[in-house]
């Protein structure tokens, strides 16, 4: 196809393009390093219930502190990752991270119940290995399976009719928890819910944008989001709004039955001392 678009893409030409490519070789270049000389590490965000706003989950967000491009954000080198082959070393280590962080958190407040929720790209569900990496990372950690989520996309999950869904099936077994991300932005067939042993979608963010003002609700809109809650809870599942940002946003999402909710209003990913804080603050208020 590629070959069948070259001359067009040639009349199209633009300079974007290889400046992309190059900081994409960059990227492909100086990812084998980055790994042993530390250059990620994790921003983490909190996830709250939407009706005490309590913490009830934390997600890992990975970045790349590169020596001479700044920090890089894990949608610009993930992909590069998954290309390159070397997703499988990025997930293990920040699988690794998140949970020596959480393992932190656990050990300083020994009633707190909140899960790590690390994200898991589509190349590490398409090769074997993920169901070990996970183990050896709970068994080292002494962490309780059920303190772990793993978020999956709806393309990850969907792939070739073989598909991933015994080592999911074997990951849930184990008292993982599993999600799936960005719930509704795929045009997936909705059946893959019944199949895997899901229990939690995170509601995309851009199903809250028409709800910025709250003044100005377009019905329809609002029957659909009321649709996917419902539907989600019909399946046993919970949901996790995304991209929170407007205290309407919140109001309307509580209003509509929605469990939790993560979003710049409640909190940015940030270091995980900033985490610990609020950790902190909340074992002081009962
Ligand atoms: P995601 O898993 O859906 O993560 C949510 C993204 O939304 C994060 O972007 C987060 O910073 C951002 N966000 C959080 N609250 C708000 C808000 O209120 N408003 C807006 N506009 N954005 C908000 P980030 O950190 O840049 O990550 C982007 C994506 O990169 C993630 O989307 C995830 O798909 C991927 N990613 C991040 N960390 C990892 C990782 O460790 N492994 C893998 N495989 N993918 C990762
Ligand atoms: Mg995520
Ligand atoms: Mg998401
Ligand atoms: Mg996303």
């Amino acid at each position: 196809r590629a070959k069948a678009e070259g001359k067009s893409r040639l009349a199209r030409y633009d300079p974007r393009d290889s400046a992309r490519q190059i900081t994409q070789h960059t990227l492909a270049t100086a990812l084998p390093a980055a790994l042993t000389r530390q250059e990620f590490f994790c921003d983490y965000q909190p996830i709250v219930g939407l009706e005490d706003r309590r913490l009830r989950g934390v997600e890992a967000l990975i970045r790349w502190r590169h020596p001479q491009l700044g920090i890089v954000a894990p949608n610009q080198f993930i992909p590069v990752a998954e290309e390159t082959g070397h997703i499988a070393a990025v997930g293990r280590w920040v699988l690794a991270a998140a949970c020596r962080q959480a393992g932190e958190w656990a050990a300083a407040n020994p009633t707190l119940t909140c899960y790590i929720s690390v994200n898991v790209a589509v190349g590490q569900l398409r090769r074997p290995g993920l169901v070990d990496d996970v183990m050896q990372v709970l068994t080292d950690g002494g962490m309780p399976p059920e303190r772990l989520q793993l978020e999956l996309t709806e393309s990850a999950v969907l792939g070739d009719d073989r598909g991933p869904v015994g080592e999911l099936q074997r990951l849930a077994d184990a008292g993982v928890r599993l999600a799936i991300d960005d719930f509704g932005t795929g045009y997936a067939n909705l059946a893959y819910l019944t199949r895997l042993p899901v229990r939690q979608v995170k509601l995309a963010g851009e199903f809250l944008k028409p709800l910025r003002t709250g003044s100005s609700v377009d019905p329809k809109h609002d029957r659909l989001l009321s649709a996917i809650i419902t539907l989600a809870h019909d399946l046993g599942l919970s949901v996790t709004a995304e991209g929170v940002e407007h205290q309407a946003q919140a109001d309307r999402l509580r209003a509509l039955g929605c469990d939790a909710a993560q979003g710049w209003l409640f909190g940015r990913p940030g270091p995980a001392e900033q985490v610990g804080r609020l950790i902190a603050r909340q074992n002081s208020q009962p």
